[in-house]
């Protein structure tokens, strides 16, 4: 192992959206962090800071007015009025508006590159986080006392030592394979393309989620009258598609949407992602807990990967505020324990509700083209349903930690 340079309390191994809303979150306990991230945000490549655009659930507004950071992050970000959804080829469609759920949006917008800006800068301000980036955590040693994890950057190798470990590195984990746990992860055999561009009538606060034979198409209202998509091909159709010129790929993009925005036009630089389902097999090891997308990996469709991890971020925030108030350390057993048991149901419940959506919009298999006509009409017509999706997805069903409630962590 290198030189021993840090002692901490906690190490956050990732520093992308997760990893960094964890950091400053913790902030106001005092407690000695490190966060540790292997690309610099100014890099092209940054991977969780890029050009996609979030929707931010109303849990993840709360975690954020709660962390002093709201007023900074809505400047950055366009509210959603209403959601559209429909399905290519069938009538019939469903809506859901932030005043029928008595909300006054039912989630916002914002550029992923955007949000990392207010994040970075927050972090940069806070006294007891130290940054280390670029580095790379390339092994650690979980021990009963205390965790070593060693760190290469252009500097070299550095370890640092600390109580609990937290791995925030993204669906490919590597810390959780250092961590001895396994993920079940299967391809979806599709592709997210993503860009934005400019649409004949402005979207007004309106978001659209369509579902095509093949997949779901999102469109949203972001800055400047644009409107961002996510765009779901087959992985086989998907270099195509990319290689397609402007002109191309809006014809083959508006033929799939339709013309409910009017013709579309000056699409801006895209990019892909492969879609993948990820879920590690468990949550905590010998001083050390998974969070994000190191946890779960979902596929775009349901727009609550990031928010989901959001609400990792606020439970285990609260077990730590909690058992450090008592006098125990952050990487206590029990600590984790909790963390683990409070967060496994909401886990579970949004890895397959996304999964279904997925399966249930995507199949032409008639059987199920039957049950989701029913869906989308039962889901319009059976009072209480629709509520709850928007509750469940706006993030607030279930025990809310209390940053996922508004309330400061300290
Ligand atoms: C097309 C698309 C659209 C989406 N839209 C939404 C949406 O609308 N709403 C929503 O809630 N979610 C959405 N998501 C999901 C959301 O983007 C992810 O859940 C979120 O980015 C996960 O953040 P993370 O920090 O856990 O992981 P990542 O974003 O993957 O970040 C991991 C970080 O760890 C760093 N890292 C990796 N290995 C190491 C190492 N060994 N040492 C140090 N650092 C390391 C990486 O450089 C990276 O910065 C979308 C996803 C996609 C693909």
């Amino acid at each position: 192992m290198g030189s021993e340079t840090g002692n901490y309390d906690i190490v956050i191994a990732g520093g992308g959206m997760i990893g960094t809303s964890l950091a400053l979150a913790l902030a106001p306990l005092g407690l000695r962090v490190a966060i540790v991230e292997a690309i610099a945000r100014r890099e092209d490549q940054q991977p969780s800071f890029d050009d996609r655009s979030t929707g931010l659930s109303r849990s993840t507004q709360c975690m954020f007015e709660a962390m002093g950071l709201w007023d900074d992050v809505v400047a950055a970000a366009t509210p959603i009025a209403s959601v559209h959804v429909s399905d290519k080829g069938r009538f019939g469609f469903s809506h859901i508006s932030a005043k029928e759920q008595s909300v006054e949006a039912l989630g916002y917008v914002v550029i992923n590159r955007v949000l990392g800006e207010v994040l970075q800068s927050n972090l940069l301000a806070a006294k007891n986080v130290d940054v280390y980036c670029p580095a790379r955590i390339e092994s650690t040693e979980l021990g009963p006392e205390q965790v070593f994890a060693t760190l290469k950057s252009d500097d070299g190798e550095q370890t640092l030592m600390c109580k609990l470990l937290v791995a925030a590195d993204g669906t490919n984990s590597a810390v959780r394979e250092m961590m001895g746990i396994s993920a079940q992860q299967r391809g979806y055999g599709q592709r997210a393309v993503i860009g934005n561009l400019l649409p004949e009538k402005a979207l007004e606060h309106r978001a659209f989620e369509r579902f095509t034979p093949q997949g779901p198409l999102a469109i949203l209202p972001v800055a400047d009258d644009r409107a961002g998509f996510v765009w779901t091909v087959a992985e086989h159709d998907a270099d195509r598609v990319m290689a397609l010129d402007d002109d191309e790929f809006l014809t083959e993009l508006q033929e799939e949407f339709g013309y409910r925005l009017g013709k579309f036009s000056r699409v801006g630089t895209r990019a892909s992602y492969p879609l993948v389902l990820s879920k590690a097999v468990r949550l905590t090891a010998t001083r050390s807990v998974l969070i994000g997308n190191s946890a779960h990996g979902l596929h775009p469709v349901s727009a609550q990967g990031f928010n989901l991890g959001m609400r990792d971020v606020a439970a285990l925030c609260d077990c730590i505020a909690d058992a450090t108030e008592k006098g125990s350390d952050p990487g206590d057993a029990r600590l984790l324990e909790r963390y683990a048991e409070w967060r496994r149901a909401d886990q579970k419940k949004l890895v397959h509700f996304t999964d279904n959506l997925v399966r249930l919009f995507g199949s032409s298999r008639p059987g199920l083209r039957t049950l989701r006509n029913i869906g989308m009409i039962g889901f319009d017509l059976v009072p209480g349903v629709r509520p709850m999706f928007a509750r469940h997805t706006m993030g607030l069903a279930g025990e809310l930690p209390r940053l996922s409630r508004g309330v400061p962590i300290r």
